[in-house]
């Protein structure tokens, strides 16, 4: 591309969020916070100052609000995905925010952390750094337990119950759920982490990071009467578990069904699925996520997975100011990684290859800005594309799966499995 575009400076050190937008943020958080009810326990956090880590899970947008309400009165700096800094650069820098391009290894980011530390500060991390997609727990970097004990402060865990089926991440309505729920938990104290080694702290945290939102609402007897709950909801369930034909999947106000063999499901209020014909294959929406990622491992274990050549728009975000449309293209997802090339506005090709062992995970996005479609989220240190392929069938869901199933093998192949839980 003829034209440079001005690129974000990830190298700016965080600043303590402003004194007078401090205000700001308790009054973005807290009444979302009453209108859910949100009971927050503490485990052994009673009292604690900061500085600390702060690690929470990822659901939903809420869960920002849930961590500004924990941590009352004290104020934390929050690593923020460029996409979440998109024409807001000068507020996110205000609140103390630092931007992480996802899935990239930067040690800009540990510097960082280093200093909202000495600031006194909370550092708040989603080690997830993405939405989970059914409300269960997603892979953690490795690298955690390391800079934990690099920072040299408490480590506190702060798990939300609730905010994926409340608003999950097929369909972002708003479902009212109540009370809400979060764990605050002080998992180690500064002196406890000097005796811990890494190992030891990564098998804490999989085990702190245990959650599923939907076990969640059937213990809790939460009903959702949102009279279209099911809309979306092939987004991440996209292959038919009675006839196995992938990609065929829809749904309509509380019904999920298949395009191809004809078969329906309910999605009840308590978000279980129940057959309309017929056996219920899964009526826990999990069990039908696990079992599709099962199918997908066996396609990396035989060697033979490929989305084949799929057409696709590709847009670049260089900035924080927004978008730029890079241009028409092709992406290619298979046992060697993502390949995307193509031809920007100026006739310049452009490419960027994602090879199995750089990237252990990717994000997603379904319905981007609800006009865009479904798209992956690609990455390197300076830029961040947005893949969006038409005119084709795919799951987006398939690729993220793949993505860390081909890492899991990889690992395995080269005699360094990952541990449960870990990437
Ligand atoms: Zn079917």
């Amino acid at each position: 591309m003829k034209t440079t575009f001005e690129r974000f400076d990830m190298k700016k050190a965080p600043i303590p969020t402003r004194f007078y937008l401090r205000p700001l943020t308790w009054v973005l958080s807290i009444p979302d916070t009453l209108k859910h009810q949100t009971i927050i326990r503490r485990h052994g956090t009673e009292g604690l100052k900061p500085p600390y880590v702060l690690l929470c899970n990822h659901n939903a947008f809420l869960d920002f609000k849930v961590a500004t309400r924990a941590i009352y009165p004290h104020r934390a700096n929050y690593v923020v995905a460029i996409d979440g800094f998109i024409g807001r650069e000068w507020l996110l820098r205000e609140v103390g925010c630092i931007c992480k391009r996802k899935f990239t290894n930067d040690l800009t980011l540990v510097r960082q952390l280093r200093q909202v530390v000495k600031n006194g500060d909370i550092a708040a991390i989603y080690p997830e750094a993405r939405y989970s997609l059914c409300g269960t727990t997603a892979v953690l970097p490795a690298s955690l337990g390391k800079l934990c004990k690099l920072l040299g402060v408490p480590v506190v865990t702060l798990i939300c119950h609730g905010h994926h089926v409340n608003s999950p991440f097929w369909n972002l309505h708003d479902r009212g759920v109540k009370p809400t729920e979060a764990d605050f938990t002080l998992l180690y104290t500064a002196e406890e982490l000097k005796e811990a080694s890494a190992d030891e702290i990564n098998d804490r945290l999989v085990q702190a990071f245990q959650y599923d939102d939907h076990a969640w609402q059937k213990e809790r007897g939460i009903r959702i009467t949102y009279p279209r709950r099911a809309e979306g909801l092939q987004k991440v369930l996209y292959q038919c578990p009675a006839c196995g034909r992938e990609y065929r999947m829809a749904s309509e106000e509380t019904r999920l069904f298949c395009r191809e063999c004809g078969k329906r499901w309910e999605l009840t209020e308590l978000g279980e699925l129940r057959a309309e014909n017929g056996e219920t294959e899964f009526s826990h929406i999990p069990d039908w996520y696990e079992w599709e990622r099962a199918n997908v491992r066996r396609e990396v274990a035989e060697g033979r997975y490929s989305t084949g050549e799929l057409p696709v728009t590709v847009d670049s975000l260089p900035n924080a100011k927004r978008f730029i449309r890079l241009g028409e293209g092709t992406l290619i997802h298979d046992m060697n990684g993502f390949t995307v090339r193509g031809t920007d506005v100026d006739g310049d090709p452009f490419e960027m290859l994602k090879p199995v062992p750089s990237l252990y995970s990717c994000h997603i996005e379904y319905e981007y800005l609800g006009k865009h479609g479904d798209c992956v989220d690609l990455n390197t240190l300076e830029d961040t594309w947005y893949i969006y392929p038409h005119d084709c069938d795919f799951s987006v869901t398939k690729m993220a799966l793949a993505t860390e199933e081909l890492y899991f093998a990889y690992r395995e192949k080269i005699g360094r499995p990952c541990k449960p839980g870990l990437a």
